[in-house]
């Protein structure tokens, strides 16, 4: 799979199917990295549109590969303001006086859903006290840094690493501090955050719908998590007027709830739960309310696509990851909807 953009560069023009124009404008993200030919079975979904692959690093200080597959217009792309910390350093900087000169990282590896467990932070601790002081032997030092990359552990103290909080991991993905705080307990709160959008990277690509919904959009998010899509469209100026947020797990949908009310939000938001109980009656009886979706968003469950999974890395047939086909089948939907109304 070719896909289009090139990490770092700016994608200037494309040539897209005209059956696949938007209204309504789709926009579906998943990991980079899948078992061979799944993105081309997406992208045939999508009637032949291809995934921007995008590694969230060029806009943040984490990495963040990710295919995006989506109908909307790539000219006049802008960067949400202000721009965030593009390096570890300055996105920690009281930290940075305990980082040994042979931690080269400024970048973080790509935020997981699991925090490194204590045992792992103490065997690094003994290793390094082993050392006095001193810069530890070179294999020692590689074993270290290797550990440090996968678990992305900071350096929180003299020779002593850490796992991320959750407060830090909401402002590398460009959420608000505290955006999962109180519906949650940490381990939750990291698994959720370990599964959304980076903010500034999906806000990049939906920045051009800004001068098209100048008084405001009508969203459909499936697979919400904990509101990537919403934040991002908010953070951009965008009157979110209504949105019908699917998510099946309770504690992303009082995140959602939450997240709604704080930001002061004027438009109405419908939430859902299961993806399947949205079926083309239930549907076409929303769309009678709000009339039509200008956009339809989500990320499907990567869990059997991620090369982090070891054991049920199965592919897009795999429990989790099949409800991709739920998301190209509502987007169907929403279009049949759309084009019997034109009629
Ligand atoms: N883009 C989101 C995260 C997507 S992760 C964000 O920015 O946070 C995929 C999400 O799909 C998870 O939150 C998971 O709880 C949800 N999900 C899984 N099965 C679902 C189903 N059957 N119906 C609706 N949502 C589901």
């Amino acid at each position: 799979m070719t896909g289009f953009g090139t990490p770092g560069f700016p994608v200037l023009s494309r040539i897209l199917n005209p059956l696949v124009e938007g209204p309504p404008y789709f926009y579906f993200e998943n990991v980079a990295s899948m078992p061979k030919k799944e993105w081309e079975n997406i992208t045939r979904h999508f009637d032949g549109v291809e995934p921007e692959f995008v590694d969230s690093k060029y806009f943040c200080a984490c990495r963040r590969p990710r295919g995006y597959v989506h109908n909307l217009p790539v000219e006049g792309r802008k960067l949400i303001l202000p721009e965030p910390p593009m390096t570890v350093q300055e996105l920690l900087p009281r930290t940075t006086e305990y980082w040994p000169s042979w931690d080269p990282r400024t970048k973080l590896h790509c935020i997981n859903t699991r925090s490194a467990c204590n045992s792992i932070c103490s065997g690094l601790r003994n290793l390094l006290l082993a050392s006095d002081g001193a810069d530890p032997p070179l294999d020692v030092q590689k074993h270290i840094l290797k550990k440090c990359s996968s678990w992305n552990l900071i350096w929180t103290g003299p020779g002593q690493l850490a796992p991320l909080e959750p407060h830090e991991i909401e402002l590398l993905l460009g959420f608000d501090e505290d955006h999962t705080r109180g519906a949650s307990n940490k381990t939750d709160r990291i698994q959720s955050l370990g599964n959304s959008f980076q903010i500034n990277t999906v806000a990049y690509h939906l920045s051009v719908l800004k001068p098209l919904y100048p008084t405001g959009m009508r969203v459909l998010s499936l697979f919400s998590g904990i509101g990537g899509a919403e934040v991002a469209l908010h953070k951009l100026g965008i009157h979110l007027h209504y949105v019908v947020s699917v998510e099946i797990n309770q504690n992303n949908k009082i995140m959602v709830e939450s997240w709604w009310k704080k930001s002061g939000q004027r438009g109405k938001l419908k939430q859902l739960d299961n993806i399947t109980d949205l079926t083309s009656d239930v549907l076409q009886d929303l769309m009678e309310e709000i009339g039509e979706f200008d956009l339809v968003i989500g990320g499907s469950p990567c869990n059997n696509l991620s090369g982090n999974n070891r054991v049920s890395r199965v592919g897009l047939a795999g429990p989790d990851s099949s409800l991709f086909f739920e998301f190209t089948r509502v987007l169907e939907d929403v279009r049949k909807v759309m084009h019997r109304r034109k009629r």
